[in-house]
């Protein structure tokens, strides 16, 4: 029996997973059609295959695509050519895209413009570096790591540096260091481009991970910041696992070990819950690293085919009294969790 579970905050769903997943909630609410959805809309495979069950196709390529479909764009980003043949194709096109997502494409625009050549560094064949890819590719060089940045020749005196956005920090500052060694004149964003919930779940779990011999992590393999969660804890030599059913963790000892627990930004609370239902600690520890009160809304071709709907409502049925639990106004307060649930 594991002696004390410290679970950690911030863990769990990011505003950009909230958005991106009440977004296609909403898809299913208004039309009846097949939802046909550009990669998994988040990287989660409990989520993807709850979506399957209502109506959801996950496709890979607009070869997939009937004419006139109903189109979702996931939150990792789509290239500007990918979308533009969505857009050719389909009926109604929404793009879920997380707004720190395309904070990156904006720079990658800019620096392309103004004529410098860019290393990305992410994942190869990530979605979200596919996306972010597809902006420049004839400016960007995508690198994995310290040895691909000491070894890629850049022609150009001009040379941006941009990142995915869920990459592990103790992974993502040397290969900044070596690029700045590298090109000393080297164009960056003000600020990084790893997002405020890769960093802030990296930097909780790493502030308690003196207290414990092991940590849990949930989230799905397909997960990029799931899996920067393992790497930052084993970066610093910590053993961590990462988790996603009680079948994943019958095999290992937690006997009378002091462990943390934490989930990637697209897992869902009530895969925490079932873990931390079977390991039966012997003692709990809330620990609260920081909060978060980001919030992103909704993407605004939705937000606007949602007003039409209302609007619609009420001009046909002027005494119709009953008032929605959800709409526009009070999106904020519907969680990701409450809409998988309304399906
Ligand atoms: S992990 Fe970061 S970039 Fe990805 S959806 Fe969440 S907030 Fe956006």
């Amino acid at each position: 029996m594991v002696n004390k579970l410290y679970v950690v905050t911030p863990r769990g769903f990011c505003a950009g997973v909230e958005m991106a997943i009440k977004a296609l909630t909403w898809m299913l609410k208004i039309y009846d059609e097949t939802i046909y959805c550009y990669h998994e809309i988040v990287h989660n495979d409990w989520i993807v295959e709850k979506f399957k069950e209502n109506n959801v196709k996950f496709i890979n390529n607009t070869d997939e695509l009937p004419n006139n479909s109903i189109v979702m764009l996931s939150a990792h980003g789509t290239a500007p050519k990918i979308e533009k043949e969505f857009k050719s194709i389909s009926l109604t096109n929404v793009n879920s895209v997380c707004p720190l997502v395309t904070k990156v494409h904006h720079e990658a625009k800019r620096f392309s413009d103004e004529g410098h050549e860019i290393i990305y560094v992410g994942h190869k064949n990530h979605d979200e570096a596919v996306g972010a890819m597809g902006v420049a590719p004839q400016s960007m060089n995508l690198i994995e790591n310290l040895d691909d940045i000491e070894e890629i020749e850049l022609k150009s005196n001009k040379v941006a540096l941009l990142a995915q956005t869920t990459l592990a920090m103790s992974d993502w500052e040397p290969i900044m260091l070596k690029a700045k060694e590298k090109y000393p004149n080297l164009k960056m964003p003000r600020k990084n481009d790893l997002c405020y919930a890769t960093t802030n779940r990296q930097e909780a779990i790493i502030n308690i991970a003196d207290k414990v011999d092991t940590v849990i992590v949930i989230g799905s393999s397909t997960s990029s910041n799931t899996n920067a969660l393992v790497t930052s804890l084993n970066n610093i030599g910590k053993e961590a696992y990462r988790i996603e059913t009680t079948d994943d963790i019958e095999n290992i000892d937690f006997k009378n070990k002091n462990v943390a627990i934490t989930a990637g930004a697209s897992a869902p609370d009530h895969m925490l819950q079932n873990i931390v239902d079977y390991i039966k600690p012997k003692n709990i520890e809330f620990y609260i690293d920081s909060d978060e009160t980001e919030y992103f809304p909704l993407p605004v071709e939705l937000r606007t085919n949602i007003k039409n709907l209302t609007n619609f409502i009420s001009s046909m049925f002027p005494e119709n009294k009953c008032i929605s639990k959800y709409g526009i106004k009070n999106d904020k307060s519907w969680s990701a969790t409450k809409a998988l649930t309304s399906l």
